[in-house]
């Protein structure tokens, strides 16, 4: 009787899973902490909306996918495969992914002639990402570089 295809034992079971909740795990942590340096350099220094929502999405998408994988080839018995993780971070920041739906004006009490004077500092400014249609809405002050306000040409066609 061969012993190649008996059934796993708990315990093979059991490092099986816990190497694949370890690559997951690992994999994820890195993304979302390289997502989260990506949304703050987009946002923050280069004042343009970044969808992490979609960000995410494509990276648990893709962990999915490469559980899938893993599972397949354990099956076959085949362990000589790379994993490849490859999401490009920065195509979640391509302008033609949002749409400007409003801007609100951002009021501040300043002091002008030693008179406390309500005064416009900046916009607020509501961007929907076509892909996925979450919400993003980022305050510009001014002094901010001016945000270009990504015309799409017609994006639900
Ligand atoms: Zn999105």
């Amino acid at each position: 009787m061969s012993n190649l295809y008996r059934p796993q034992t708990d315990a093979e079971k059991r490092n099986y899973k816990d190497i694949l909740n370890w690559r997951k795990d690992d994999i994820m942590q890195r993304s979302l902490k390289r997502i989260a340096d990506i949304e703050f350099e987009v946002k923050h220094r280069k004042h343009r909306p970044y969808c992490t929502k979609c960000a995410v999405t494509a990276v648990e998408e893709h962990v999915e996918k490469i559980e899938k994988e893993i599972k397949k080839k354990a099956n076959l018995k085949d362990y000589q495969f790379q994993i490849n993780f490859e999401v490009d971070f920065n195509s979640f920041a391509d302008p033609k992914i949002f749409k400007l739906h409003g801007k609100n004006p951002v009021e501040e009490d300043k002091l002008i002639d030693g008179i406390r004077t309500r005064v416009r500092t900046g916009w607020w400014y509501e961007y929907v990402c076509i892909r996925c249609g979450a919400g993003i809405a980022m305050e510009l002050k001014d002094e901010h570089i001016k945000p270009q306000p990504t015309p799409i040409s017609n994006p639900t066609k």
